[in-house]
């Protein structure tokens, strides 16, 4: 270390894509130690590392690298378990290719550090060795905070604020803990047992958890007000955007969460009719899916595991501009993914149900004064037959003061809650996190701002507290 790396850039080995295109096992192997230690051995130890600051959590890397690169893997845990909550997480499924290892600085024709790898393997081995202990709280604080929403940003703000003595009540509409990272996310990207031995982990340290309660519907805001000190909303998004074209109302045309929740259900052992019945399952059927983002990846992958007999991905854009990771993309393709490019549907097309998509093929324009392309039809349009439309258009935040009927709760321009520079919404003592603020993110960004929206929240309870004590003197 502390020179440039001759050795190459090697991940972990990936199962063929004719083997993993059966199952929904993970896809890659975790790395021998010894494989570890090289490639985290390969860092140069910047002194402005452009990873770490590319970090959304910015993670000490290059610490935990060296610390890694000399088998000294307990520190290298704690390290980096001292930014990130949920490190095994993010080191499987963070983008890495647009973050940490995207801006390496031996990327250009050497290949960066394989960061994510390498925090994935360093947590496996803290887990495998007993390090990753539930919380301990030596002194009960004597407050409480109640979290409206069990994915990413309410776990890692319900694990910092435990840290700090407070009880801790997470609340969700579903019955499983883990928000998309359960019922979103495919099984071989995030095998849905490292989301649950967090949750264990997280039961074990004191954290409350009350499941299949819908706030809005079988609780209020109000309620959950008077039960707590304070309130943190981190509901996430999940109003699914829509392409609104001539056809869409034909059956078999779903939106992607209804059919990842089906098969992330079935994976989970539970007895799902719409999967059952075959609407919701992509064997031997044609499938198209409209989108280019993680949620269309994740789709398309599924569809081929189900044994789709055809499966393609169309995107209105060019590869290069596709939103989702390059590196799923490529995982789809050699699964035998089909991509159309500048490829845009115009209508579905079938009597009561889908039979084709009839697609316009697009151009990019030249680059307008901001730098960037814009699209437009070239006129030329081809159909596709198709058996099951999957829409993956993104997500778009529920109108929660409206839905709640609570209007104190103002909204940002683009829709999501609004908060102040100490993630406080418009509420006195009512907090905001996660993609429900942000739009739809990234896990590793929920994590981050559940980790700071904790932070703000343990201040104002210790200046509750102490205006409480000078009350009482
Ligand atoms: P969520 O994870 O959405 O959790 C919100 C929780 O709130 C849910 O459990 C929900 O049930 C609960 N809730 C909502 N309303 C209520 C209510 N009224 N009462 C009680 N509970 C409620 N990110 C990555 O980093 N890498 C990926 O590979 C990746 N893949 C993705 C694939 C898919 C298909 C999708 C949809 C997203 C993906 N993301 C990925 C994005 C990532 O999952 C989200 O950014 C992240 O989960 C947001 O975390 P959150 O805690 O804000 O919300
Ligand atoms: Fe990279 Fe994500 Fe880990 Fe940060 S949390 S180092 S972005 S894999
Ligand atoms: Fe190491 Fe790359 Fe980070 Fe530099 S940018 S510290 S080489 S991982």
């Amino acid at each position: 270390m502390l020179r440039f790396t001759t050795t190459d850039q090697a991940y972990p080995p990936t199962r063929a894509a004719e083997q993993r295109r059966l199952d929904f096992k993970e896809i890659s192997a975790p790395f021998i130690p010894s494989e570890a230690e090289i490639q985290a051995s390969r860092c140069s130890q910047c002194g402005v590392p452009f990873c770490q600051i590319h970090c959304p959590l910015s993670n000490n890397i290059p610490d935990w690298l060296k610390l890694a690169a000399e088998n000294r893997l307990q520190e290298a845990y704690e390290i980096s378990s001292a930014t990130n909550s949920f490190p095994e997480i993010c080191g499987r499924i963070c983008p890495q290719d647009k973050l940490c290892e995207g801006n390496c600085v031996i990327e250009k024709g050497f290949g960066s550090v394989t960061i994510g790898a390498v925090e994935k393997f360093v947590t496996e081995n803290a887990f495998e060795n007993g390090w990753v202990k539930p919380i301990r709280v030596t002194r009960e604080s004597g407050q409480s905070v109640g979290i409206i929403g069990a994915g990413p940003a309410g776990l890692a703000a319900a694990d910092m604020l435990r840290r700090q003595g407070h009880a801790v009540t997470v609340y969700d509409r579903y019955d499983r803990v883990g928000g998309l990272m359960i019922y979103g996310i495919p099984n071989f990207k995030l095998d849905k047992k490292i989301v649950q031995r967090r949750e264990k982990l997280l039961r074990e340290g004191g954290i409350a958890f009350v499941l299949n309660t819908d706030i809005g519907n079988n609780a209020t805001l109000a309620d959950l007000r008077a039960r707590h000190d304070a309130l943190l909303i981190a509901t996430g998004v999940y109003k699914a955007r829509a392409l609104g074209i001539e056809g869409d109302t034909l059956s078999h045309v779903y939106p992607a969460m209804d059919y990842l929740t089906a098969s992330n259900r079935k994976g989970l052992g539970d007895s799902v009719p719409t999967f059952d019945s075959g609407a919701l399952n992509a064997a031997h059927k044609k499938v198209v899916v409209i989108g280019g983002g993680d949620t269309a990846m994740d789709c398309v992958r599924t569809a081929i595991r189900q044994g789709a007999s055809a499966v393609t991905c169309l995107y209105r854009r060019d590869r290069a501009n596709m939103p989702g990771s390059a590196r799923e993309v490529a995982n789809a393709e050699s699964e035998g993914v089909q991509f159309e490019w500048l490829a845009a549907p115009q209508r579905f097309l079938g009597s009561t149900k889908i039979e084709a998509v009839e697609v316009t093929r697009m151009r990019l324009t030249a680059a307008d004064e901001t730098g960037r392309q814009r699209i437009e039809p070239t006129g030329e349009t081809h159909t596709i037959e198709a058996d099951m439309v999957i829409q993956a258009l993104g997500f778009d935040a529920e109108d929660l003061p409206t839905l709640w009927h609570e209007p104190a709760l103002a909204l940002s321009p683009n829709g999501t809650l609004a908060i102040d520079n100490h993630f406080m919404t418009a509420m006195p003592g009512v907090y905001a996190a996660g993609d429900i603020v942000r739009g739809a993110s990234l896990v590793v960004w929920a994590i981050r701002d559940g980790r700071d929206a904790a932070a703000a929240i343990h201040r104002q309870l210790l200046r509750n507290k102490t205006s409480e004590h000078a009350h009482v003197a």
